[in-house]
């Protein structure tokens, strides 16, 4: 069973076709962080604008990559929320477009759904229920994923999202957008102890938060321009990595603990942090749970993706009509 997945929810637009829910036949993604560089971090207007003019040539050149004529598609699979509106509206109004016009379903996806079914495609033999940690641009949730289309969220940010922290501090520290990889390199060369930051206390038993935190990178940083002297930016990006990380990787696995989870898992862009994915590595192994990675490249925004999660979600009766709306905001487990 064929869907073409269509993704505009930030600042790439993607498209591809997934066979099962777990076959990767194409992953075109055009993705415009270059040019959002030049601010520092995406401009939404620009951001929509990029999708109009991409999205056409990126759909056709997944199909085209697949070998597959729109009509041999089973259905449809878009981003409807959360997300940049105009971008969300961009992918949902071509995606309405081509179901009405190749006359197949259209099958609405949660972006964050997305993420957690990149897992399905590293890992062909993976199923629900799992424990799974989504940390992205805008997100930090930790996640039991009862089935394929249940979800239940038992702890998430109060306040940043562990991705817009990466981007911050990188922000903070000259490295440029997007902050995560940039981060991640300078912090390969510095001293993770170099700077002790806070560690935040929460009420919330499960939930993070990285706004105290990349504050006191801030003020650190502040504080010494003042005395005309500048902190070590290695040590600096190694310091904040190494206390972000391990808010990440001890609410998940005292979440893991307390569930009784065999299996853990961790999705969106900050999945790829190799520091995250080595502690997580040590710690699922103390646990005895099986710890599950999403590759790579399908970390951040991608199409494949949501024609995995869209496969899930039709099998589950998910369709939509003409009338489907794009929305900014949707809990994941919305109904
Ligand atoms: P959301 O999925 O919440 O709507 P988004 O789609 O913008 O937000 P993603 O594309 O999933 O977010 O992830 C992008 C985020 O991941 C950015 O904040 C980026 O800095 C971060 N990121 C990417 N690579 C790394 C890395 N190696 N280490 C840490 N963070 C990273
Ligand atoms: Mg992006
Ligand atoms: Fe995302």
């Amino acid at each position: 069973m064929l869907i073409l997945g269509i993704e505009s929810s930030c600042d790439e637009t993607a498209a591809s076709v997934v066979e099962d829910g777990r076959t990767v036949r194409s992953n075109v993604v055009a993705s415009q962080a270059a040019e959002h560089n030049l601010y520092g971090g995406v401009v939404p207007e620009i951001a929509s604008r990029r999708h109009i003019e991409a999205i056409s040539g990126v759909a056709a050149a997944a199909l085209a990559e697949a070998g597959v004529r729109a009509g041999e598609l089973e259905a449809v699979a878009v981003t409807f929320a959360p997300g940049l509106i105009g971008g969300v509206l961009v992918g949902v109004n071509f995606a309405k477009g081509l179901a009405l016009a190749a006359g197949k379903p259209l099958v609405p996806v949660h972006h964050l759904r997305g993420h957690i079914a990149a897992l399905y495609l590293t890992h062909p033999q993976l199923k629900p229920p799992f424990l799974c940690l989504v940390a992205s641009g805008g997100h930090s949730h930790i996640i039991q994923v009862l089935d394929y289309t249940r979800f239940r969220v038992l702890g998430r940010t109060v306040d940043d999202a562990a991705g817009e922290a990466f981007d911050k501090v990188a922000r903070t520290l000259g490295l440029g957008y997007p902050g995560g990889p940039a981060v991640a390199k300078a912090a390969a060369g510095g001293d993770p102890k170099a700077y002790r930051l806070p560690t935040p206390r929460l009420e919330g038993r499960y939930d993070v938060s990285f706004s105290g935190l990349k504050t006191a990178v801030l003020n650190l940083v502040n504080q010494a321009g003042m005395k005309g002297e500048t902190v070590s930016v290695p040590d600096m990006a190694a310091s904040f990595q190494f206390r972000a990380t391990e808010i990440l990787a001890e609410k998940l696995m005292l979440a893991a603990r307390e569930t009784g989870a065999e299996k853990v898992c961790i999705a969106g862009g900050v999945a790829a942090n190799a520091a995250l994915r080595s502690l997580l590595e040590r710690d699922c192994a103390a646990l005895s749970a099986e710890l599950y990675l999403p590759s790579l490249p399908l970390c951040g925004d991608n199409a494949a993706m949501i024609a995995s999660a869209g496969y899930y979600e039709y099998l589950a009766g998910s369709r939509a009509g003409p009338d489907l709306n794009g929305l900014a905001t949707l809990p994941i487990d919305y109904r």
